[in-house]
């Protein structure tokens, strides 16, 4: 961290920040121009609040030179985190395809489901059983209920499912049922939920907020490490923008940013991202051309009949195309 003190500042007040900063602990190297001091402060400074200093009125600038985040930054970690859910491993090369209905409806559509998408080559399935809905009046999920027809999928199937979790509240069933537990876009800075995550043996998928600025999904992911739990996935949904055509906009440009700078596996949700099933497929091939782990796809049997999402939600078949085009994108990189 670099702090500047205004040209011209009495020497009494660059000698008061430069004890401040010593009472600190903090190694400080002090460069001295014609005009203006300027302090380098040494070794981690995560800790310090740059706040602190903006309020003096003989500081003029204060620069980070290190990022804020630590345990999931590259510098703290060059190799790529593996993670392990239930057996199916991403990141470092391995990747994953997540693909389901947007929300558990019935036992006989998630196991249907999940069949298709498994004989399609899927690896892990998705269904939300407590739903983020922007109404109050649109169908909430079918909570617990929704949990053991997951549950119920799995033992159909083998695959290892990922689901919301919304609340405190319910984190510890969906921790004793969920291979992958996901917090969504809504709460990726609801700051005691990712504490809660942190304290979990579960790994955590944590998606991007639709305002969030890369350095704030990273702190976010932050929050989770802190706390104790390594096994974080990223997840790019897109973000808002001005356009209005599609839901959001997916910023491809975040997989090989982050890839520069987080040893974390990053996978993709193109159906969120766009809104409109007939772009998932070139969003999806396009998220394994940049470098995604990974891609989280909605998918229902009949989506004109979903209760959540269906304009977005690909037929069974449709996916089964999706993964032939993948597989083609990902053996060409
Ligand atoms: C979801 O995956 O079901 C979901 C609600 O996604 P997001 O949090 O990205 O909107
Ligand atoms: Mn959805």
């Amino acid at each position: 961290m670099l702090i500047a003190m205004k040209p011209g500042a009495p020497q009494q007040e660059v000698d008061k920040v430069y004890a401040g900063l010593m009472q600190m602990g903090t190694e400080v190297s002090v460069i001295q121009g014609t005009q203006q001091c300027v302090f380098a402060l040494v070794g981690d400074t995560s800790k310090i609040e740059a706040g602190t200093f903006s309020a003096n009125q003989y500081i003029e600038k204060i620069m980070r030179v290190q990022q804020p985040y630590k345990l999931a930054s590259r510098v703290f970690q060059p190799l790529d985190t593996v993670i392990d859910i239930s057996g199916c491993k991403v990141g470092g090369g391995h990747k994953v395809v997540i693909a389901g209905p947007c929300s558990v409806e019935s036992e006989e559509q998630m196991i249907q489901t999940a069949v298709l998408v498994k004989q399609y080559g899927a690896t892990m399935m998705r269904g939300g059983a407590y739903k983020p809905r922007s109404s109050p009046y649109s169908f909430q999920g079918t909570g617990e209920e929704g949990l053991q027809m997951l549950v119920k999928a799995r033992e159909a199937t083998g695959l290892p499912f990922v689901t919301e979790v919304m609340s405190i509240d319910t984190f510890d069933l969906v921790e004793e049922c969920a291979d992958l537990i996901q917090i969504g876009t809504r709460n990726m800075q609801n700051f005691p939920l990712l504490k809660r995550a942190g304290k979990s043996s579960k790994p955590i998928l944590l998606k991007r907020g639709m305002s969030a600025t890369l350095e704030e999904f990273l702190m976010a992911a932050e929050y989770i490490m802190a706390g104790g739990n390594s096994q974080v996935i990223l997840c790019e949904r897109g973000i808002r923008t001005f356009d209005t055509y599609t839901r959001n906009t997916l910023d491809l440009s975040i997989i090989p940013a982050i890839k520069e700078l987080s040893h974390l596996p990053i996978i993709v949700d193109p159906s969120h991202a766009c809104g409109k099933w007939s772009m998932v497929e070139p969003l999806a091939k396009a998220a394994m051309a940049v470098g995604s782990d990974g891609l989280i796809i909605e998918v229902h049997h009949q989506p004109e009949k979903a209760l959540c999402d269906g304009a977005q939600s690909l037929k069974p078949e449709k996916f089964g195309k999706l993964m032939t085009s993948v597989h083609r994108i990902m053996e060409a990189v």
